[in-house]
């Protein structure tokens, strides 16, 4: 059973609570908010102010930690890819921005790698832009970029994220192509920090807009999301965005929420990134110490620059494995009590433990229960 006053809210309501070992997996649950957050939060809910002024102040903020030029509070990272489009689009023309999603009289085109198409892009078209694809989904060639600009195009994406980002031109390859046509590059990186760099990094290879999350590692209000950039184009977000009757209406960040992001990102920023990726790694360490004698299973710990942004324990069930497939083996869990949620997005032969909303008892049930389900008892 999962503990704690939180367990009870929710099994009042019928509604189980879960052990997320998956990392900050938006379905189950995102993150566990920080206590100053929610003390931040607890304060300002209390207390009216006018929003804008809070957006203006709240976006001085995010730029001062990214080193953008502006920033602004988003509703999650995919409520920010919305505004993204809507800038590169509508700009600070208030009849333009009225017009969408009819984009007529704007450039609408947004050029995308075909390997960069991934669940969240709907967001960018949400706006009425369409993609013109690049690529044959395993790389890309500069011609094709070149190509692609023409006078409809409104910006080119592109997209960090663990497994995909590396079937793309080179970021700084794109900025430069895009630059010479004067086209801004968009950018998706929601759950691409840590490492903390990277808050800064594509801002300072020339991107025009960069999105992250603030509900993910940076473990701020589930809804909440930083969107940085240039400051025209991110004065064009904040006149589409709420509360201005645009097309960013619909997604309403409360005041409460704008002051638990800027209280979590600068408590982010400040943290010990070595400690914390220690202690990820000894947490993995449990894991493996305890499933390394499995026979047909193997298990390493993965942390790298480009996939495994943070340490994960990762389970892979080879060809002599005689157990639970991958597959019964991560329902398994799921029908446990309490249900646990492993990592299981990147490929169909792995499953992995992700130690990032894990405390130290939900890692000792995480590892009995994953000895019970493979082990057969
Ligand atoms: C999580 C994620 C999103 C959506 O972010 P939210 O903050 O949950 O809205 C968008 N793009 C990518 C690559 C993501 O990983």
């Amino acid at each position: 059973m999962v503990s704690g006053p939180g367990a009870d809210i929710y099994r009042s309501l019928g509604v189980k609570p879960i052990i997320t070992a998956s990392g900050s997996t938006t379905a189950y649950g995102g993150s566990k908010l920080r206590p100053e957050v929610k003390e931040a939060m607890d304060k300002a809910a209390g207390t009216m102010v006018n929003i804008d002024d809070l957006n203006r102040a709240a976006g001085k903020v995010i730029a001062d930690i990214t080193g953008a030029e502006a920033g602004f509070v988003s509703s999650g990272s995919a409520g920010g890819l919305i505004l993204q489009a809507a800038a590169v689009m509508a700009g600070n023309d208030p009849a333009k921005m009225k017009r969408l999603p009819d984009p007529t009289g704007m450039k609408n085109e947004i050029v995308i790698h075909r390997s960069h198409r991934f669940p969240y892009d709907q967001c960018y078209l949400a706006t009425g832009a369409t993609f013109r694809e690049i690529g044959d989904g395993r790389r890309c060639h500069p011609w094709e970029l070149e190509d692609a600009i023409n006078e409809n195009t409104a910006a080119v994406a592109y997209l960090f994220s663990n497994f995909l980002t590396r079937r793309a031109l080179p970021f700084e390859q794109v900025v430069e192509i895009a630059h010479a046509h004067d086209v801004p590059v968009i950018v998706d990186a929601a759950s691409y920090v840590p490492p903390r760099a990277n808050l800064k990094r594509f801002i300072a290879q020339g991107a025009d807009m960069v999105q992250y999350s603030g509900g993910k590692a940076v473990r701020g209000p589930q809804g909440t999301g930083i969107l940085c950039g240039r400051e025209d184009l991110i004065e064009a977000a904040f006149a589409s965005a709420s509360p201005h009757q645009f097309i960013g209406r619909g997604m309403k960040v409360s005041k409460e929420s704008i002051i638990g992001l800027v209280e979590a990102v600068q408590l982010f920023v400040d943290e010990d990134e070595e400690a914390e990726t220690r202690l990820y790694t000894s947490m993995c360490q449990q894991v493996v110490d305890a499933l390394i004698e499995i026979p047909g299973l193997n298990i390493n710990i993965e942390h790298d620059a480009y996939d495994y942004l943070t340490p994960h324990a990762v389970m892979k069930f080879t060809n002599d494995w005689r157990g639970p497939s991958r597959d019964e083996t991560f329902d398994a869990m799921v029908a446990g009590d309490p249900p646990v949620y492993l990592h299981n997005i990147h490929h169909p032969d792995e499953l992995a433990v992700d130690p990032f909303n894990l405390e130290a008892e939900e890692l000792d049930i995480v590892i009995r229960r994953l000895r019970e389900v493979l082990l057969g008892h």
